[in-house]
């Protein structure tokens, strides 16, 4: 702080602001801070105890063979879910890549998919084959069924729907359950939901999995769905698990059958996991997953201080600052289009990368309107990294997440407070 009032623009009592939200966060910060320390413990100690090598960081080439590096990685990720067993891969394109190979890998023709967190993700669409988007490729055009239960109004799963669906249609194969609020007002998922879910799942039949799509909720607690009974975790990792460090790819934790199904799915059936090569080496993945617990802390750190500072000047934010949180997103409430911009351009101008890029809206396939989208990344499209998006529309919300480090989500809300015209708010401080 000492150094952006040297030299920059920004007002003293805005800094001087940002000091007193921290101050009035610090509790909140500390209980992150506990599960930061929790969480580095067990990254830690799942290192030491899958033996990683200098030599586990090389690439290798062609089939990739008895690739170590890949082998280890798979270990490693395995020990920090308290999974039987996983795979980590460069090769997976994205999140959506991810979800597609293990729903395809655990569903057959006549069986159906049941979600109990209402529609999942969008980009999701495409691959249930829902509504209009009869995708070609998709689970629909393959028989495959799909049905969703609502969170009902307080954002809570209904158990006994689920219960009741399953005992009713014999069909249902996998229950499925998207953790992070993803760009729904609805809350996150917490782990101790999810064992009531199992819990449940149990008393009515043993042979249906339980998926769940973790993006953005690795390292937010102490435990992971896995350790909830979760059959088979997936999530990406330029997102939370790859520290900002890993540059592309997707992970799968979970049971031994589970994860088989889905190597024979992600390369060709009777190979499995057994090939895979990747020139460039491990070494990012490895640090990165190292890494995630520390940066997901800073992320969720960012998130409740954002909240704080937006809801003091008057706006919703959602999760409040101070509510219980299993995902790193940040819903921002603003009061106009001329505000959302402000607030995404001041997330651009803040950032190591781009920061003179100026975001405008733009028509993206899928959306029914504008998005304005500041990505200011090191990782293109990392949303680990600090990052803000917002359809151009009531009621004018803008999602933010991630962070690297906390002095640029400082930036990002000092300039956010000057784009948007709120310093003389600030001062009524
Ligand atoms: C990011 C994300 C995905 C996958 O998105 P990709 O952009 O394909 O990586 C799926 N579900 C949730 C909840 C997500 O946040």
């Amino acid at each position: 702080m000492e150094y952006l009032r040297k030299h920059t623009d920004i007002k003293n009592r805005t800094l001087q602001f940002l000091d007193e939200a921290e101050e009035a966060v610090r509790g909140i910060w500390g209980e992150i801070e506990r599960i930061r320390r929790y969480n580095s413990f067990k990254t830690l100690c799942a290192f030491r105890e899958s033996g990683v090598a200098n030599r586990h960081f090389f690439g290798t080439t062609g089939y990739g063979y008895s690739d170590e590096g890949r082998e280890k990685l798979g270990e490693v990720f395995a020990r920090i879910f308290r999974a039987e067993d996983a795979i980590v891969s460069p090769l997976v394109s994205s999140g959506t890549h991810a979800l597609s190979i293990a729903l395809f890998a655990l569903l057959r023709p006549g069986d159906v998919m049941l979600s109990i967190t209402g529609r999942p993700y969008d980009t999701l669409t495409g691959v249930i084959g829902l509504g209009e988007a009869h995708t070609h490729g998709s689970l629909s055009e393959f028989g495959i069924g799909y049905e969703e239960i609502p969170l009902d109004d307080s954002g809570a799963i209904q158990i006994e729907r689920m219960m009741e669906r399953l005992h009713k249609n014999p069909a249902i194969k996998i229950v499925y359950l998207q953790r992070s609020r993803g760009y729904e007002m609805r809350p996150a998922i917490p782990i101790a939901e999810m064992e009531k879910v199992h819990a449940a799942i149990q008393r009515e039949s043993s042979d249906v999995l339980f998926v769940v799509d973790n993006c953005y909720g690795e390292f937010t607690e102490r435990q992971e769905p896995t350790e909830a009974g979760a059959d088979l975790i997936i999530g990406s990792l330029i997102k939370n698990p790859g520290g900002g460090i890993a540059p592309t790819g997707a992970y799968f934790a979970g049971r031994k059958g589970a994860i088989a199904r889905t190597g024979e799915r992600m390369t060709c059936a009777g190979i499995g996991t057994e090939i895979g090569s990747y020139l460039a080496g491990y070494l990012p993945y490895f640090q990165g997953i190292y890494l995630a617990p520390n940066v997901t802390a800073t992320a969720l750190q960012g998130a409740v201080l954002s909240a704080y500072v937006f809801e003091t000047l008057g706006y919703g934010a959602y999760p409040r600052y101070d509510a219980f949180r299993t995902d790193i997103t940040q819903a921002i409430h603003l009061h106009s289009e001329a505000e959302l911009l402000a607030l995404v351009r001041a997330v651009q101008a803040a950032s190591p990368i781009d920061s003179n890029v100026t975001p405008y809206p733009w028509d993206m396939p899928g959306y029914d309107a504008q998005v304005v989208m500041a990505a200011g990344n090191f990782i293109q499209g990392g949303s680990i990294e600090l990052s803000a998006d917002a359809p151009i529309k009531e009621p004018y919300v803008a999602y933010m997440q991630g962070g690297l480090t906390m002095e640029q989500v400082k930036l990002a809300l000092a300039l956010a407070i000057q784009g948007m015209e709120l310093e003389d708010r600030v001062a009524g401080e």
